[in-house]
């Protein structure tokens, strides 16, 4: 028997998805039920039967699990924020393990044991240091910043989220208040047209310097002056303005030329007792208490010695590296985006750092280059975005061959499979250590120790 559409049934939800919508099972067939948690024992309406699976919605709780708590954020479930606020963080943590454990052993072929207990975020709301709201306008013609709904380009609008820093609340506010003064036009993508397309704001949260970061669809906007004015006059810590030109017909938020309006242009952070800059298009850690925890797991897997050269690949503004620079003789950071290895460098030397050198390029290709070049790697580093390494650079990073590889990874699935391709090298997993940097989202970083057997 296969279950029918628009019929209810009442099951208990006995899984998540790697997307966090709830899992039951009726007649032996896998149901979907977003926005359920473990433990529900629910009526589900069936709303679409596939051969195998089907998707569904709770019409009724009929028992809550003992996981769930209450939301207290109006848009929650209709933004693509957050994923669990209706459970608890304990929950959302066992939910991370599990998602961890099962990638690995499933597709990376890991051990178990080799799997250590999540380090949990001691905050899990306010955490990031980084906001980017898209402009809209209501229904009143009042510009209005907002989220995107959940898998959609649709604006809805609201100034605050529990996630982001508590001081970027007060910016949106005044910001729109400037914005609705000039009634500046708003970027409508459906037409390409209109000025205002983002509102994008940072947060060095040890120093606390604010960035506020306007991206247009024009080199210029009327009103310039009196915005960084407005913004200055109410903002002690406000530290620079930049305006971002993206001109492109593009859903990517910033484009390439920014030009600044007031200040140097970047915020400086400290992070593992160094300082960092941070300019609007550069990469850096949205969760920096957390990140300093990543860095220090990274750092002790990594077990660097003096005499040795370190890898950091991927190294945004070369962060990673530079905050274990003094544990090795010498240091290399490969990063794909100009602004950000010219940022890299400026770190190192801001922080008086001389045994360390970047280089722009592609992770896979700069691997080859440095392999020419004969370099003797003793440990690599790798933190590459959600999509994981070129298989290319595995291949190369095996001929590099360094006694240890440590993976910082930001999907456990492309982690999975990447370690899968070094296992065939010869590498083994030593150590798999899940770390959470996304509180409330599923999102879930994993830091990886590789080495041959000894
Ligand atoms: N390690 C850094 C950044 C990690 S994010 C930190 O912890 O802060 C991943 C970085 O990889 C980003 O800075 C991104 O610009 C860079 N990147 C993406 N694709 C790349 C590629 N093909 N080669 C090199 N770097 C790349």
């Amino acid at each position: 028997m296969t279950v029918k559409k628009n019929e209810i049934y009442k099951s208990e939800i006995i899984d998540y998805t790697t997307e966090g919508s709830g899992v039951c099972r009726i007649d032996g067939m896998a149901v979907f039920v977003p926005n359920t948690a473990v433990g529900d024992i629910a009526e589900i309406k069936i709303l679409k039967a596939a051969k195998n699976y089907a998707f569904g919605k709770a019409e009724n709780i009929l028992n809550p699990s003992a996981d769930r708590c209450i939301s207290d954020c109006e848009i929650f479930q209709k933004c693509g924020g957050c994923v669990f606020r209706h459970i608890n963080y304990e929950a959302e943590l066992r939910f991370k393990q599990k998602r961890v454990k099962d990638a690995l052993t499933r597709i990376g072929g890991v051990s178990s044991e080799k799997i250590m207990p999540i380090v949990c975020s001691d905050r899990a709301d306010g955490y990031r240091n980084k906001a980017q709201l898209p402009l809209t306008l209501d229904k009143n013609g009042k510009i209005r910043a907002g989220f995107f709904a959940s898998r959609s380009h649709r604006v809805i609008p609201q100034n605050k989220c529990a996630l982001q820093s508590p001081i970027f609340n007060k910016v949106v506010n005044i910001f729109l208040e400037w914005a609705n003064d000039e009634k500046i036009t708003v970027y409508d993508e459906t037409v390409h047209s209109g000025v205002l397309r983002h509102l994008y704001l940072r947060y060095a949260e040890k120093t606390d310097e604010l960035m506020v970061c306007v991206v247009v669809n024009a080199d210029e906007i009327k009103g310039e002056n009196r915005l960084v004015k407005k913004l200055k006059s109410n903002l002690s810590n406000l530290k620079t303005v930049v305006l971002n030109i993206n001109k492109e017909k593009t859903n990517v938020i910033t484009g390439r030329e920014s030009r600044v309006l007031y200040g140097n242009g970047y915020i400086t952070d400290e992070l593992c007792g160094l300082k960092f800059r941070i300019s609007p298009l550069s990469f850096y850690q949205v969760n920096r208490d957390q990140a300093e925890k990543l860095y220090r797991i990274a750092a002790d897997l990594a077990g660097l010695k003096k005499h040795e050269t370190l890898l950091d690949m991927y190294c945004g503004t070369g962060t990673i590296g530079l905050s274990m620079a003094d544990r090795v003789k010498s240091l290399i950071g490969v990063e794909i985006i100009p602004q950000a290895v010219e940022d890299a460098k400026k770190n190192a030397q801001r922080n008086g750092i001389e045994n360390s050198r970047f280089i722009c390029g592609d992770a896979a290709v700069a691997a080859k280059t440095l392999k020419t070049e004969d370099l003797k790697a003793d440990c690599i580093i790798v933190d590459p975005p959600r999509k994981g390494c070129e298989s290319s650079l595995i291949g190369t990073i095996n001929e590099l061959s360094p006694k240890r590889v440590v993976y910082v990874s930001c999907d456990p699935a492309t982690l999975s499979r990447d370690v899968r391709l070094f296992e065939e090298k010869g590498y083994i997993v030593q150590q798999a250590i899940p770390v959470d940097m996304f509180p409330r989202t599923v999102h879930v970083e994993t830091v990886v120790l590789m080495s041959h057997n000894i």
